[in-house]
């Protein structure tokens, strides 16, 4: 990703462990074709208490053996300081040296929180355990977390995980550029200098979409809702003014200056594919 408009920026996409070995073949294509946009890293997500070690850590090696640089998340609720050492471990053993650091959110019927209770404590643990061995990001709100009673209490949070030893940080989705803005601006304000990158999520499904947004605190601004539910179940609709939105809002965060994309791929390809065709990436 060295030229035209995406030179100096850093570009990922991210990806759940397949369940199935369906799943599994189908993610080894999908990382062909995205790896053909030249993304720095693909990431994988860790399920809350464990619950997908070792599909995660199968699937960054996958993401290896094909030649691409991967980074595993790690949360830490519900999970001892010891587990998370042998994973930690774990990730350091295989070479891995690039690491996504979260708390993660508690199943329900999982009744014990874990030894951390958040994630800056669990940045400062992999800092304690292995020193500058991995690149760490956190993940950051501009819309803030819904359990964030205030908007600075949020901000002083995602600062003690910079200070805690994050190295960059990747964004919840949002589909307001402004409210991205606003939150690097105060962020810089309070000192804090690593980048933001700016988590992006395609529209394919508004039934998905709304439920996933409801759940996470990203607002889908009131005109895109209604225009969404409108189109009902005409799926070409959605994904066709969708994409309209995507590059409009993507346009815009690299114009501002943002320093790259992180891309929430579902494990699809073709989404980020057409994306990165009408940014001309
Ligand atoms: P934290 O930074 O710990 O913040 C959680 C809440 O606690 C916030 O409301 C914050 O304001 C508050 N808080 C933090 N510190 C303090 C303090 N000292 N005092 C008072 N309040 C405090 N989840 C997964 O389970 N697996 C994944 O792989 C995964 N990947 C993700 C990737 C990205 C890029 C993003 C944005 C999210 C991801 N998530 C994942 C979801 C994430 O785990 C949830 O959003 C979770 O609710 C918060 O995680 P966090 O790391 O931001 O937590």
């Amino acid at each position: 990703m060295a030229q035209g408009r995406g030179a100096g920026r850093k570009f990922s996409f991210e990806f759940y462990p397949p369940k199935t070995a369906e799943g599994a073949a189908k993610l080894q294509q999908t990382v062909k074709q995205l790896g053909q946009l030249g993304p720095d890293f693909f990431s994988v997500t860790f399920g809350a208490g464990g619950s997908t070690r070792e599909g995660t850590l199968a699937t960054v090696l996958r993401i290896r053996e094909a030649g691409y640089a991967g980074a595993p998340h790690l949360s830490c609720v519900a999970s001892t300081r010891a587990g998370l050492a042998e994973v930690i471990q774990e990730y350091r053993a295989h070479g891995i040296r690039h690491i996504v650091a979260l708390r993660g959110d508690l199943p329900s019927g999982l009744a014990a929180a874990g030894e951390f209770r958040y994630a800056s404590e669990l940045v400062a643990f992999i800092r304690e355990l292995t020193g500058d061995w991995f690149h760490i990001e956190v993940a950051a709100y501009p819309e803030y977390h819904p359990q964030a009673r205030k908007a600075q209490q949020d901000l002083a949070a995602f600062k003690a995980k910079v200070d805690a030893g994050a190295n960059a940080a990747i964004t919840q989705y949002f589909y307001n550029p402004d409210a991205y803005f606003h939150f690097v601006d105060q962020a810089q304000a309070m000192g804090i200098q690593v980048p933001i990158v700016p988590g992006i999520m395609p529209i394919n499904n508004f039934t998905q979409l709304a439920r996933f947004s409801d759940a996470c605190g990203a607002e889908i601004p009131r005109w895109m809702r209604l225009k969404l539910e409108g189109y009902g179940d005409d799926v070409a609709s959605i994904k066709a003014f969708g994409l309209d939105v995507v590059t409009q809002l993507c346009d815009r965060l690299l114009e501002g200056g943002a320093p790259g994309l992180h891309v929430y791929t579902m494990n699809q390809a073709g989404p980020t594919s057409t994306l990165w065709q009408r940014l001309g990436l």
